[in-house]
């Protein structure tokens, strides 16, 4: 086989892979223009992937279940749009909290999940140097002051039991 074969054959070949990968991004990506970067992004709502360099370096890695897998742009286009995956369910009202707020999701923030008979309770905080916790329970999100163990005011009593018994480690009786 001449070089100018071969060379023809590897041309070929990158073309076919470069039209599947393009053709991959497209399928379910959308295509959006950030003003403040001055950039194009790929964003997949449904995958919850990017083609931003905060989604490839600090989000790919989180699963679909965990909010810091989203980068703002992902943020803009799920929960700006009421569009929240079942996967988030959970974190509904503290993603809506974050996107009003204009925050983003912390990536190094740590996350805790434990299971109540009521289901699934997650806790984390807002931010590293702040003192308040989002607590998410059944797509709802309470305020929570880990130190002195106490609930923002529009927590019910029932619910405040119940997360308290949770997150404290406290035996049903
Ligand atoms: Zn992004």
């Amino acid at each position: 086989m001449n070089t100018a074969l071969l060379l023809s054959l590897g041309l070929a070949v990158l073309c076919c892979f470069r039209k599947f990968k393009f053709k991959k991004i497209l399928s379910g990506a959308v295509k959006v223009f950030s003003s403040s970067s001055g950039k194009t992004y790929y964003v997949d709502p449904v995958q919850l992937s990017c083609s931003c360099s905060d989604w490839k370096k600090c989000r790919a890695g989180f699963s679909q279940d965990d909010p810091r897998r989203l980068c703002k742009h992902l943020i803009n286009s799920c929960v700006g749009q009421d569009k929240i995956p079942t996967s988030l369910s959970l974190y509904d009202e503290a993603l809506h909290r974050f996107y009003d707020n204009g925050w983003e999701i912390p990536a190094d923030e740590v996350i805790k999940k434990v299971d109540s008979p009521q289901g699934e309770i997650a806790y984390f905080k807002d931010c590293e140097d702040d003192v308040w916790y989002n607590v998410c329970f059944q797509g709802k999100r309470y305020g929570w002051l880990k130190e002195q163990n106490c609930w923002c005011e529009c927590t019910p009593e029932n619910v405040k039991d119940v997360l308290y018994r949770a997150i404290n480690g406290v035996p049903d009786d």
